[in-house]
């Protein structure tokens, strides 16, 4: 067969990026093609702040050359309250984060190509063996993996991924500079990661502040666009709420926008289906790996492609056998390590932002009331934990929001009653 892999993935960000990482360490033959051009990559496919964790970086070996700032808490903030937690963490530059996983999946015997913007699925008897590239070029492999993020090319036309425009979560950033973090009527968020709740900013989801040292900040804010989780009449453009935030807030009084840094993306926050079929698997954000609640993408999508290069060295130990049964080893390990319960955090991220604006200072002062067992109890979607975060007057807002969720609430019923009786 020409051009033959072992398997060939589309997309060079961090799951297509890790799964050929993990891959050629085991010995198999990987081809990544990813769309932009190696001299600018990556240019549009740049678009995370970056905020991550150390089981991150410790699990897949990141070096700190890629971290723009190590942080010490998260603070969370409604209009009027905050919350500090100890949580270390680490701000990389995405865009040397991203590279540095092409020049370490090179050094291990990944091949890559630029400028291959994969288009579709080369089929034969039905089952997917290679893929078209480039017009007319064509790649074939065993396995093939869908890394595109959400443009997903391939797992749309197999029927895998069935991603939904109004479940997309958009997001916008730009680094600034001369930034007042430790402004006198808010928390001091100097080396900090700080994630606000105020819909007048951002309906239906968050802003955030990330400090890169100094005083400079990564500054941005996302939102589903749907209008169950605005009051707006008139929907705001994330521009636009980007621009009003940083003419409101007096942290920024004095901010200037660093030159080329702006960031943009988007993520889907919806139940997955189904992430795999016969010789194929979707990982990372042309799934909904993402966490819904707080938006940690990195570790997911990079956990899903360790899953999908797990579950590939599974497929050929003993003979090559990519058979859909076989493949849904992947979903079972996406589900266990990848997104576990799923259905409790994207429920509680939909409750999260319907909550009007005013609920959020409250919640703000219940989570500084509580204890950091139960806090970590109730982040993990333990019942008996969230329950605590609830107070007799949120049951019109319950009722409210069941009302309005209810084919969320029905789709997502099964796994939560097996999930609330374990
Ligand atoms: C504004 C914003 C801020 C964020 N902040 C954070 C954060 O602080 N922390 C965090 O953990 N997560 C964050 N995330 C989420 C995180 O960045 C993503 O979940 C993660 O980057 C997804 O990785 P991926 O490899 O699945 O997809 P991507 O990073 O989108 O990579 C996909 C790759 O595929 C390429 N590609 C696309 N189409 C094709 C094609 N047809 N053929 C070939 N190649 C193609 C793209 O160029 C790209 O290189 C943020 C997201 C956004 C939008």
């Amino acid at each position: 067969m020409p051009n033959g892999y072992d398997v060939v993935i589309a997309g060079a960000g961090p799951a297509g990026a890790q799964c050929a990482r993990d891959l050629t360490e085991r010995g198999y033959e990987v081809l990544v093609l990813e769309t932009e051009p190696e001299k600018t990559f990556p240019a549009q496919s740049n678009k995370s702040t970056g905020g991550t964790f150390p089981s991150m970086m410790g699990s897949f070996g990141i070096p700190d050359d890629v971290v723009m700032n190590y942080t010490d808490s998260v603070v969370l903030e409604s209009p009027s309250e905050s919350f500090q937690f100890l949580q270390p963490g680490a701000v990389l530059e995405f865009a040397d984060f991203k590279r540095y996983l092409v020049r370490d999946g090179r050094e291990r015997g990944v091949t890559f190509h630029f400028d291959a913007r994969v288009s579709e699925p080369i089929l034969e008897d039905g089952d997917i063996t290679g893929v078209r590239y480039d017009g007319n070029e064509e790649a074939y492999a065993d396995i093939i993996v869908d890394a595109t993020g959400p443009a997903a090319p391939l797992a749309k036309s197999l029927g895998v991924s069935d991603l939904e425009r109004d479940k997309q979560a958009v997001g916008i950033e730009w680094e600034f500079e001369d930034v007042d973090l430790n402004h006198p009527d808010y928390t001091d968020l100097t080396d900090t990661m700080m994630l606000r709740l105020d819909h007048d900013l951002a309906p239906g989801g968050y802003s955030w502040i990330f400090h890169t040292g100094a005083d400079t900040a990564k500054v941005g804010l996302c939102f589903i666009q749907n209008e169950k989780y605005s009051s707006n009449a008139d929907r705001i453009l994330i521009d636009d709420a980007l621009t009003r935030w940083l003419e409101d807030d007096p942290r920024f009084t004095n901010a200037d926008r660093i030159d080329n840094s702006q960031h943009r993306g988007s993520a889907h926050i919806q139940p997955p289906g189904r992430l795999s079929t016969d010789g194929f698997m979707a990982i990372g954000d042309t799934v909904p790996s993402i966490d819904p609640l707080w938006g940690q993408g990195i570790d997911k999508c990079m956990r899903s492609g360790r899953a999908a290069a797990v579950t590939a060295d599974r497929c050929f130990t003993g003979g090559i056998d990519t058979s859909a049964d076989e493949m849904t080893i992947y979903d079972t390990l996406w589900h266990r390590n990848v997104a576990p319960k799923a259905s409790m955090r994207l429920l509680m991220a939909h409750l999260l932002y319907y909550a009007p604006t005013e609920r959020y200072n409250r919640f703000i002062r219940d989570l500084r009331r509580l204890s950091d067992d139960t806090l970590s109890a109730a982040n993990g979607g333990n019942p008996l934990a969230l329950a605590k975060l609830f107070h007799p007057g949120d049951i019109s807002l319950l009722r409210k929001f069941a009302a309005e969720h209810r084919d969320l609430i029905s789709q997502l019923l099964p796994s939560l009653s097996s999930l609330l009786s374990e």
